[in-house]
């Protein structure tokens, strides 16, 4: 090591100020979380990391089970200083709906709806508004797709309505609406996949669709909310997690899509060695989030160990007989951890 790396090596984190960020005072609105192994709960954590006051919207009918989960806390709520991560109030929101008027009776008759407040996205940026005065982060980590299981030759008009309604309109409703409390300089972020724009069988019901939406309105709501409220909007096109959402789009007997998505990953992308993580996702997202990308907005970043990147798949049969570029000089426990 040169004289000049070590001396800066040896440097407290305190010298070097340029990255650090103080989230002390800014509200998150994390919408889509109800479970510690997810995306949104990775973000909120690097958020929180930072002093951020971090509340969440959580779907109605699994409101229950994350709120059982936060009363037990445990490890996944340690913050990097070891304190225990913080959690302003939990709004039960349901992203189809944008004012009381859209529920139809079948919903607001549903028990597990029954007493859980008012839901939709207007009466959550107003009780947010009551309680907090404004949000400065916003993300959106939600999606749905009911015939997600289906090809989307098989998808009826209703599934794929649907998966659109709540994985791309919810967006363009929650910026709608929460960006008139959104201070100049606040951010929001969405969650896409790779299947919006290269096919990726399993990943049906319209999906595939809604995050293409999903990606083509980042760039349109970053010039209009850019315009209107100088905030910014960029989405993250991220890799695969075994999360709950994810488990649930099926499989084919013997392993579930996503970990096929997973092994395909492993065998495939440039950085084999590194998973996409809630952690990795957390901290890209954390940037896109903060002033450390106060320039950026309108982009679709991708945190998917590189596999975008990709025009041939290195496991094919073509290829057999052919060993892969192995990484070379250095154990597996050396790489980045996963
Ligand atoms: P997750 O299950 O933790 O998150 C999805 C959340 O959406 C759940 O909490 C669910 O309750 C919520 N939700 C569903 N319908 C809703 C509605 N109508 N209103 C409000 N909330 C609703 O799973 P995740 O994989 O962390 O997903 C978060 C985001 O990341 C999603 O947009 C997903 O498409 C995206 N994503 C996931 C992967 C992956 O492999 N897991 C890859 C790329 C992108």
């Amino acid at each position: 090591m040169s004289a000049l790396v070590e001396k800066r090596a040896g440097r407290s984190l305190a010298a070097r100020k340029a990255l650090k960020v103080d989230l002390t005072g800014k509200v998150a609105f994390v919408a889509g979380v109800a479970d510690t192994y997810s995306y949104g709960f990775g973000i909120a954590r690097e958020l929180a990391n930072a002093g951020a006051t971090v509340v969440f919207g959580t779907w109605p009918p699994v409101l229950k089970i994350f709120e059982r989960t936060l009363k037990k806390k445990g490890d996944d709520f340690k913050l990097d200083d070891g304190s225990e991560m913080e959690i302003g109030k939990v709004y039960p929101l349901d992203a189809v709906f944008d004012t009381p008027e859209d529920v139809p009776e079948e919903i607001k008759t549903n028990k597990r709806y029954a007493g859980v407040g008012g839901y939709t996205i207007q009466e959550v940026v107003d009780q947010v508004k009551a309680d907090y005065g404004k949000v400065d982060i916003l993300v959106h980590s939600l999606a749905n797709g009911p015939e997600v299981t289906k090809p989307l030759l098989d998808t009826s008009r209703k599934g794929y309505l649907a998966a659109s309604s709540a994985s791309a309109y919810s967006m363009v409703s929650m910026v709608s609406r929460f960006g008139p409390l959104m201070p100049v300089g606040g951010s929001v972020v969405s969650l896409s996949y790779i299947a919006s724009e290269r096919v990726v069988p399993g990943y049906g019901g319209g999906m595939s669709s809604a995050k293409s939406q999903l990606e083509s309105d980042t760039r349109t709501l970053a010039f209009e909310a850019g315009r209107r409220y100088g905030i910014r909007v960029n989405t993250i096109s991220a890799g695969p997690l075994k999360s709950r959402a994810a488990s649930a789009i099926g499989g084919d007997g013997d392993k579930t899509f996503i970990e096929r998505a997973i092994d395909y990953t492993r065998n495939n992308a440039p950085l084999n060695k590194v998973d996409c993580s809630p952690q990795n996702v957390g901290s890209a997202a954390f940037c896109l989030l903060t002033d450390l990308m106060s320039a950026v907005t309108g982009i679709t970043l991708y945190v998917d160990s590189g596999l975008h990147a990709m025009g041939q798949t290195l496991d094919s049969p073509a290829f057999e007989g052919i060993a892969p570029p192995e990484f070379k000089g250095k154990e597996d426990k050396d790489l980045v951890p996963r």
